[in-house]
């Protein structure tokens, strides 16, 4: 028994994230039902599927987000980097998971504040650290989403009179700050314009060098053009996964068949 526990999270570490087995409810509602999907480190995968079928779910029980809504349940397990999050269930071991993983969502949400401020509220708050060693870190997180030479000069200038694009490059960069080797990704371009949009996915490209990705996205292009695997949910299950150019050149059920054909 020992023996095969220890092969077991062997074999966990070698993904950035194993979800084994996962069943999730809001009350009576089944949004996730016995879903069990592995997570490459070094790349990106894409989350499709119509509305409804517990993307989000998924992507919020990973860093336990959906801890906060009283009539949640999830039974299975996921392990991030080797380890149950839902064994270690300290706000302490919290607070140390959601450093490990970014999360951006569709709309971007700045803090009513100056850029510089904004990204060096993530370092303040868990190191608190002064904000001079933490300027030149905030600059090169600018220039890895692309926004420092859109806004290079005017760290002081407020982050809403950004762009809604903008607004979300800088969100990216406020959450690279903490370097999480994982980053979650709900829609983060469903509200944005093209050039940002393919700002965006330069960037994913770059960071999943070095960092595991996922992304939910409906934008079917946008999955075939960045990720590297796909899962397809429907109603709660993931009816296929694997690597993106056979999902979507061939899908082995109907259902994907029709989905990405459009004929839903
Ligand atoms: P998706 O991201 O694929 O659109 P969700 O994970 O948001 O799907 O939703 C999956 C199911 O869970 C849906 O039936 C939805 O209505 C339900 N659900 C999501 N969030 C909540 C919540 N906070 N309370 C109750 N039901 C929810
Ligand atoms: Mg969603």
């Amino acid at each position: 028994m020992d023996s095969m526990n220890s092969m077991d999270s062997m074999d966990s570490m070698e993904h950035a994230i194993a979800i084994k087995n996962v069943t999730c409810r809001y009350g009576s509602t089944t949004a996730l039902q016995d879903v069990s999907l592995d997570i490459p480190k070094n790349a990106i995968y894409s989350f499709i599927g119509p509305s409804g079928c517990g993307k989000t779910t998924l992507l919020r029980s990973i860093n336990r987000l959906n801890d906060m809504i009283p009539s949640f349940r999830i039974e299975g397990s996921i392990l991030v980097e080797g380890k149950d999050v839902y064994a270690h269930s300290t706000s302490e071991d919290t607070a140390k998971l959601r450093r490990r993983i970014g999360m951006i969502f569709q709309q971007p949400n700045p803090l009513p504040s100056s850029i510089l401020k904004n990204l060096l509220l993530p370092v303040k708050e868990h190191y608190k650290g002064k904000e001079k060693d933490y300027r030149s870190l905030a600059l090169e997180k600018l220039k890895l989403s692309f926004l420092y030479e859109e806004i290079a000069g005017q760290l002081n200038q407020n982050a809403l009179s950004l762009s809604g694009g903008q607004q979300q490059r800088l969100c990216i960069a406020r959450a690279l700050m903490l370097e999480p080797p994982i980053m979650l990704f709900d829609e983060p371009c469903s509200a944005l314009d093209p050039i940002s949009t393919f700002k965006i996915e330069e960037m994913l490209i770059n960071l999943k060098k070095e960092r595991s990705i996922i992304i939910v996205t409906h934008n079917m292009e946008q999955a075939l053009r960045i990720a590297d695997y796909t899962a397809f949910f429907y109603q709660g299950k993931i009816i296929e996964a694997g690597e993106t150019g056979q999902i979507f050149r061939r899908p082995k059920t109907d259902l994907l068949k029709r989905y990405i054909t459009g004929r839903f």
